[in-house]
């Protein structure tokens, strides 16, 4: 078994293709198999600097690893198809001469104008073969004589038949078929073509791959038997669709944006740089269109190998449920042990604290390079110079997050400058304020022990809070709700004496008497 993941450098890798290439590596690893990872850079329009090495990092960081393909080798490259341009030219040639292909010599300008004049006949336009077809002679005169010429694959005129393995036998009548460009005027192969030879050149026994593609096979059927090519076995995966029964697309970041909201995440890199596992991602989207046949939800990748099966994958849209992938991850953060849990903080933290390279963000217009860094980058970044055991302990004081971007929201004051910690207005009332402010003399009396500790421990600070309380009559949440709103701002916060200690007993005493500041005078 051979198969194939063919991205094309347009960014990084979304949750689709990352569907797609989980799929083909099950396969590969259960059925001792070759993975071939191909990029497919033959759109230089729409080519994004550094995709390639960003898809092959969300690859590593997901640990989909590949037997053949950039890095890594094989006896069938190169894997980059732009530089597999002699052997679309080789079979481009083959077919000219055997009259499977013919040059089409309309300039854009002209394409646009049939297509104008032809919109209203039944099933929308569709390219007038000409007749009598351009001769190869006439071809390269037009060509020489600086026409934008390009290459057109004659089809059979005959319904093309794709067996599916998961959608059965789909057919497309001859008539719905065009004849489709397989050269572009500047010399470049386009997709249809360039995947066909690579798939015979890679000798690809499976294509998995999106729904979105269904409608592409036929071409790329009627290209393998005009060349005498195999015609590998197809399965095409179900789309994703978001809750809202839209389709799941990148351009959701942008509509997101445009209505004032977060956007959602999308591409791996979202996932990551949220604070995701890439173990609960995997699991999730493993089940995006293809279930065990059971009610097993959990899945280490080998577990995944174990189970799956193209048999089980369905037919019908899979939905994007983010609240379910949350439960998922959260789960999969008490799953995974400390060291594993620490090692994937680190490189959460990591990515975050440089969001300007990892974001792969343009220099701006006066070309002053990457934007400063943000708030997050910056707590990020303070969070990286805590040690492995303060991080440890973090993560087991604040346990049951269900992301790491949200542990770092429950840490964030630990990282905090002092005077940056804003109090919130209504905690401030209800916890200092109430009561012709007991909040604040309770503040007040344990501030007068504390500032006496020495050394500054959890036990220590305990006794202190605790000799308050029996002096005063105080009960624990009247003493700790002042002060966490002293240390944080608001009425959240890992377990108390922890969070006193982790910050110190010079930052404690300071927001206090900031704190204070927020009495208003009877
Ligand atoms: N380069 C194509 C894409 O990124 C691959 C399609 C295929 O798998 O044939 O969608």
């Amino acid at each position: 078994m051979r198969l194939r993941f063919a991205p094309s450098p347009t960014g990084y890798l979304h949750v689709g293709g990352a569907r797609t290439v989980l799929f083909n590596w099950l396969l590969a690893r259960k059925n001792g198999g070759t993975l071939i990872l191909r990029i497919e850079d033959t759109d230089r329009a729409r080519h994004v600097e550094d995709s390639v090495k960003k898809i092959l990092a969300d690859l590593r960081w997901l640990g989909l690893t590949w037997d053949e393909g950039p890095e890594v080798g094989g006896a069938y490259g190169p894997y980059f198809q732009s530089e597999c341009l002699p052997h679309y030219y080789a079979a481009v040639q083959r077919l000219l001469e055997c009259g499977d292909a013919y040059y089409a010599l309309e300039t854009p300008e002209e394409l646009a104008a049939m297509r104008e004049r032809m919109k209203d006949q039944p099933g929308g336009f569709k390219y007038p073969r000409p007749d009598p077809l351009p001769t190869i002679e006439q071809g390269l005169a037009a060509r020489a004589g600086g026409r934008p010429v390009v290459v057109r694959f004659r089809m059979p005129g005959t319904d093309i038949r794709v067996n599916d393995d998961i959608l059965g036998r789909v057919v497309l009548p001859a008539a719905e078929l065009e004849d489709f460009v397989i050269q572009k005027s500047d010399g470049w192969p386009t997709y249809h073509f360039a995947c066909v030879v690579d798939d015979e050149r890679m000798r690809i026994t499976h294509v998995l791959r999106g729904q979105e593609h269904l409608m592409n096979t036929p071409k790329h059927i009627a290209l393998q038997k005009a060349l005498g090519f195999n015609t590998p076995f197809y399965a095409h995966l179900p789309v994703i669709f978001n809750m809202s029964g839209s389709k799941m697309s990148k351009r959701d970041k942008e509509r997101a944006i445009k209505r004032g909201e977060p956007p959602p995440e999308i591409d791996v890199h979202d996932f990551r740089a949220a604070g995701y596992l890439p173990e609960a991602v995997l699991n999730f989207i493993a089940l995006l269109g293809w279930n065990p046949g059971d009610d097993r939800e959990r899945f280490t990748l080998s577990e995944l190998t174990e189970a799956f099966t193209i048999e089980r994958i369905g037919k019908t849209n899979a939905r994007f449920d983010r609240e379910k992938l949350l439960s998922f991850n959260m789960d999969w953060c008490g799953r995974v042990g400390e060291a594993r849990l620490l090692a994937a903080l680190k490189d959460y933290l990591t990515v975050n604290a440089r969001p300007a390279v990892n974001a792969g963000s343009e220099p701006d217009a006066a070309g002053a390079g990457p934007p400063p860094a943000t708030a997050s980058a910056t707590l990020a970044a303070r969070a990286l110079t805590f040690g492995d055991d303060t991080l440890r302990r973090l993560l087991a004081i604040c346990a049951g997050f269900k992301t790491f971007a949200q542990w770092l929201g429950k840490v964030a004051f630990l990282f905090m400058d002092d005077d940056a910690i804003e109090f919130d207005e209504k905690s401030v009332r209800k916890v200092l304020a109430a009561s012709n402010g007991a909040g604040y003399d309770a503040l007040a009396g344990v501030a007068d022990r504390l500032s006496v500790i020495d050394p500054w421990t959890v036990a220590s600070i305990q006794a202190a809070i605790e000799s308050h309380m029996s002096a005063s009559g105080l009960k624990l949440g009247d003493v700790a709700q002042p002060l966490r709103v002293a240390i944080t701002g608001a009425t959240v916060s890992p377990p108390i004496f922890d969070s006193l200690e982790l910050l110190g007993k010079e930052a404690t005493l300071n927001r206090i008497r900031r704190c204070q500041q927020t009495r208003k005078p009877v």
